[in-house]
Order: structure tokens, then sequence, then C-alpha cells
């Protein structure tokens, strides 16, 4: 018997998949518009009615905080996003935040006190959909929000974050006190959809994560020459699309090879002059790498740097350059976080596997502030920023028991 209320749950998602733009496709909720602030006025309701002291901090964070018996201990934070990207779904983000509100209520209605505060959080932008780079809420709780991004970052009408952030009525002046001090957050919890298809094929209630994967993206350009594709024998050409496509598969031929969550994408692939019938003089292309651990993402690029070595040696005429335009170290989460979501998930009845994050989250970013921990509930499909991403209620309910229960725990020790 669970402790949490699906009907509850179910109408937290429908009443935030109102606040879009765009009506009947998806979701679409941009950071500081006139929806987004809709949704806050929703989340800022709820919160007060589970009893919470609610405030918004200087980006447009939604604190909702449950006292302490101890108010300088430091804190267990729970929450994710609100905003989405464009035309997207509508749990990516708000499953998370009503994970923390509906864990408010539940404990508000045992009139549970904790040892330590509880904050439950609703972050803005963490898509990036309005103004290109995101995380920005955890960014500026971790206090690294980059120079001059306030000022310059701009959204599709010239709109700059300081000039959005004014019409919400924050003072982007102040952005810099949204900054959390170090030992004031104990630890950051999130639930989020899994985006992918492991749990729903493996058919496990939750994942619990085990690491956000690291990161590199690569720009890549090759440079050969333009021949006639009849008149020109296979072994006197400066194939730039041939190189490349040899690259890409070495790649994956090691992605394979290493495991552990080990995967490499080219999607986005260009050549010169682009004609079916001239060989390519040109091609461009991008690679993006993830991995549990940032050595197999490094021995995978290698294995491409070596491809396009041996291209160049082999045809005279072909060079290349390799630009590193991402890099993100892995995220480990706290492992007793773990073993506790685990314990509590099974004495619920709930089923979890260990899983990988490939995907970025909030809790990244709060990694680097407090230690970190992430439940997933089944994404249908796998599908995720689009309007058909879906997650059955009574499966978003058992993600939510558990951070539920692990929320009680660990504000609840002494
Ligand atoms: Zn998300």
């Amino acid at each position: 018997m669970l402790k949490t209320n699906v009907e509850r749950i179910q109408k937290d998602i429908e009443s935030l998949a109102q606040f879009s733009c765009v009506e009947g496709i998806g979701c679409t909720r941009f950071t500081y518009t006139k929806e987004f602030a809709q949704a806050r006025d929703y989340i800022v309701s709820e919160m007060k009615a589970a009893g919470l002291q609610v405030r918004e901090d200087a980006v447009g964070i939604i604190i909702g905080r449950m006292e302490g018996k101890n108010p300088d201990a430091p804190v267990v934070m729970t929450g994710s996003h609100f905003d989405t990207v464009k035309t997207g779904g509508r749990f990516d983000g708000p499953a998370g935040v009503i994970a923390g509100l509906e864990t408010a209520r539940v404990l508000h209605e045992e009139g549970f006190v904790p040892e330590c505060p509880i904050e439950f959080v609703a972050l803005p932008e963490e898509e990036g959909a309005r103004f290109g780079s995101g995380l920005f809420g955890s960014r500026a709780m971790c206090g690294q929000l980059k120079p001059g991004e306030i000022e310059n970052n701009k959204d599709w009408d010239g709109v700059t974050v300081a000039e959005a952030m004014k019409g919400y009525g924050l003072d982007p002046s102040k952005a810099a006190e949204a900054q959390r001090k170090p030992g004031e957050i104990g630890t950051f919890l999130e639930l989020h959809i899994e985006q992918g298809p492991l749990l729903e094929k493996t058919k496990t209630d939750i994942g619990i994560v085990d690491a956000i994967v690291g990161l590199r993206v690569f720009d890549i350009h090759v440079y050969g020459r333009s021949d006639h594709a009849g008149n020109t024998p296979m072994n006197m050409r400066a194939d730039t699309m041939l190189a490349a496509a040899k690259a890409v598969t070495a790649g994956t031929e090691k992605a394979l090879e290493i495991g552990e969550g080990t995967v490499v994408t080219c999607g986005r692939l260009e050549t010169v002059p682009g004609a079916f019938n001239i060989v390519a003089k040109e091609t461009f292309f991008q690679i993006d790498c993830r991995s549990k651990s940032i050595e197999n993402v490094d021995a995978v690029m290698a294995v491409i740097t070596e491809s396009l070595q041996k291209s160049a040696e082999e045809n005279p005429g072909l060079s290349f350059t390799m630009e590193e335009k991402v890099s993100a170290m892995p995220v480990p989460m706290k492992a007793e976080i773990q073993a506790v979501m685990e314990e509590e998930a099974a004495d619920a009845g709930i089923s979890t596997v260990r899983m990988l994050s490939g995907a970025g989250h909030d809790a990244m970013i709060m990694g680097s502030l407090c230690p970190v921990a992430m439940v997933f509930v089944p994404s249908k499909d796998g599908r995720s920023h689009v309007p058909e991403e879906w997650t059955d209620y009574e499966d978003l309910q058992k993600g939510i028991e558990v951070i539920y229960r692990t929320v009680k725990r660990l504000a609840g020790e002494k």
C-alpha cells in the first residue's frame, strides 16, 4: 500500500500541462513566459497548501521549505525543472517537481517534523530551449553562471535573459544571490523520466541511477580533393566522406567493444560540394561520445583519431582537424543514498535496476555542491522531448513513493 496518491499526481501533471503556449500538441513552456508564470503560480499554491514556506529566489527557483528541528542542518533538497523544450511532453521536468509536491503533501498529512530542513524546488531553464544555455537554475544555485550570459544570451526575438527576468518580476542584477553556500545543502534528489527504453523493455518499475555519463563532443573537418566520380580510380582519391565513414565505424565498433554504457553518435555530417557524382573535397561531422567513465570516451575518440590519421597517411592530399566543443566529467551518484532508495523500494514492493543516465540533468550540476541521487521512471516506447512522451501515472507514483520514503528517511535521521 503506497502512501502517495495517484489521483493527485495525475491532477498535477494535467494541470501543469495546460500552461503551454501551443494548445493540443504536448507542452511548450519556455522560461519566464506567461505560461511559465502560470505554472509557477500553480506550484506555489500547491506548496502552500502542503504547509511549506514558499519563496522565489533571485533567478526564479521556487523553493518550498519544511523547517527542521535543527534549522541550520544541511538541507535535504528534491525537485526538478518546470520549463520544457518546444512541443515537448508533459513529464520531462514536471515529474520531478510533482515528486516534491506529493512528498510534501504526504509528510504534511502525517505531521512529520524533520530533523533537518527539507526544500522542494522547481527550477527554470534546464532545457535551454529559450536562451540556448541550459541547466540555468542549478548552475545559478552552484555559482556556475557564466559572466555576461544573463546580459548577452537572447531568445529568437532578441530578448535577453535579463529583459525576460524583468518582465517576469525578477531583478537580474541580483542573480548571483541564487547561489547557495557550501554545506547549506546536504543532499539533492531528483526524479526524472528515463527518456530511453530500458525500464519498459525490462519491465522494471524504476531505475536507480548509478552515474550521469561523462561526454565529449567534437567538431571534425576533413579536407581532401574533389574529383570526377567516374574517371578517378579508387586508389587515387582524397575522399573526405570515406575517411569520415571509416572513422565513425571504427568509433562505433570501439564503443561496442568497451561496453559499460558507452555510446557514440554521429548525428550530423555535411559534405562539400555535396553532389552524387563528385568526390567530396570537404566533410564536416560531429561526434558525441558518452560513457560511465571519461577514459572510455577518450578511448573511443582515440580510435576515431587513429582512423583519420590512417586515412591521411594512405591518401596524399587528405588532412583533418578536430575541435572539442563540449566536455563534461561523469557525475557518480551517492552510494549510501542509492542503497537507501533500493531498500525503501524493496520495502514498498517496487522493483529497481541500476542504470546510467545518458542525459544531463540538474542533479549533474548539483553534484558540484552536494551528494546527489536520481530515480528514473519509465518512458513509454523510450520517447521524450516529443508530444507523445508518456509515463503511466501508476509508474510515476512508484518513483514518487521512493522519493517520498527516501526524503523522509534522510531528513528524519539525526
Ligand atoms: Zn528534464
